[in-house]
């Protein structure tokens, strides 16, 4: 049997784990000089002279970014009902409330129709997700933004690499978070970055990474607010200098794999495809919709049967507001019916740079295969 395909693997190198030992071995391992030419890279990639922070995680990211824009206690920040539950948890971490509102079934993206009915005098940000990578429509939701005066924090934990008609995410806007988790299209093992324009939240951005910490004018240590302890490694940055070195060819196998999965399953109609994008899209993931209630099955089921198959299967993700906490905080998962079926329904086919085509043609025949196998019938004892 072939070996097993999981649904994302990290790409890292001969050379990487070279310059990683070089690193271990200079007895520089905390943050120092590779975190600063991590920084300086990552701004050169993104353009447009952007300010880039690193820290270790985007949830650490989203928490501090929130902080700085000024989010707190009886504050309200729209977030998409479906999206990793981080995106809301964050909210919440900073005192704040989670006002959800449903995506678009095609792109996953925030219904940006949607948003302005929610937006209240207590609102004070939006957080839009690029789901899978799919850039949401910049320039209408950073119209109503400018036209609500909201700030915009945006989880672009699936979106580094993308772009938004020609200009990549993260060289424009507000306060942009991107993820460098092993599963995302680069990785750092664990870790995150916030991209900015302003010098000022830059500043504010490093003193909440490291336990709120500034030097005054006479160098000495001063403590202004109490911190997170956040800051990446120097072994962490140098794996992500390596990464962002090879992200632009990630991203483009990554185009052309998801090509082959519209090759091989358009016009199937037991799936719902997502939405194709452009050349903007950098494919962080492909998911499809399978109605497993009606085919009388589940998707663990599902997942277990294609695992049989040698195929892994992710589920990204569940609606938020049908999760325990937030259930318990008086949200209704019906109350957003787009959400609650993708929730339901979605499934994550394996997609990652070291795919060959071979892979994703062994995956369509798997899903095929396992998508005409008619249900065993219900023992009577169930
Ligand atoms: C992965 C992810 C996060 C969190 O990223 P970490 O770096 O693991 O903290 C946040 N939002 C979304 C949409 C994600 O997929």
């Amino acid at each position: 049997m072939k070996p097993f395909l999981p649904f994302t693997r990290p790409s890292i190198d001969a050379d990487s784990i070279a310059a990683v030992a070089d690193v271990l071995r200079s007895g520089q391992i905390a943050s120092g000089p590779k975190v600063l030419a991590f920084e300086a890279a990552l701004s050169a990639y993104i353009g447009s002279q952007r300010r880039v922070r690193v820290m270790t995680s985007a949830t650490e990211g989203l928490e501090i970014a929130l902080d700085v824009a000024g989010v707190g206690e009886g504050d309200e920040v729209i977030v998409p009902a479906m999206s990793f539950a981080a995106s809301a948890n964050v909210v919440a971490r900073v005192g704040a409330k989670p006002v959800f509102v449903d995506i678009e079934l095609d792109t996953r993206n925030l219904d940006l129709s949607r948003v302005e009915a929610a937006i209240t005098p207590r609102t004070r940000a939006i957080m839009p997700v690029h789901f899978s990578g799919l850039p949401v429509d910049m320039d209408r939701l950073y119209g109503i933004a400018a036209q609500r005066g909201l700030r915009v924090v945006e989880d672009a934990a699936h979106a580094i690499g993308s772009r938004h008609r020609e200009r990549p995410i993260g060289s424009f806007g507000d306060l942009v978070v991107f993820s460098f988790h092993p599963n995302k299209n680069m990785t750092t093992i664990e870790g995150g970055a916030i991209a900015t324009a302003d010098a000022g939240e830059a500043e504010a951005i490093e003193i909440r990474r490291f336990h709120g910490i500034k030097r005054n004018a006479a160098g000495e240590v001063d403590v202004l607010l109490p911190g997170a302890k956040a800051n990446l490694s120097d072994v962490a940055a140098q794996i992500g200098i390596d990464q962002l070195r090879r992200l632009d060819g990630f991203n483009a196998r990554r185009r052309q794999l998801a090509a082959r999965y519209f090759e091989e399953l358009a016009g199937d109609a037991s799936l719902v495809l997502p939405a194709r994008g452009d050349t903007g899209h950098s494919w962080h993931m492909f998911t499809v919709l399978i109605d497993f209630a009606a085919r009388g099955t589940t998707r663990p089921a599902f997942q277990k049967a294609m695992a049989e198959r040698g195929i892994g299967i992710g589920v990204h993700y569940p609606s938020i507001p049908g999760l325990a906490y937030y259930r318990a905080q008086g949200h209704r998962p019906e109350d957003f019916p787009v959400a609650a079926r993708v929730g339901r329904e979605t499934v994550t086919l394996p997609l990652f740079p070291a795919m060959s085509d071979a892979d994703v043609a062994r995956v369509c025949e798997a899903l095929r295969a396992q998508l005409t196998e008619r249900p065993r019938l219900k023992s009577a004892a169930s």
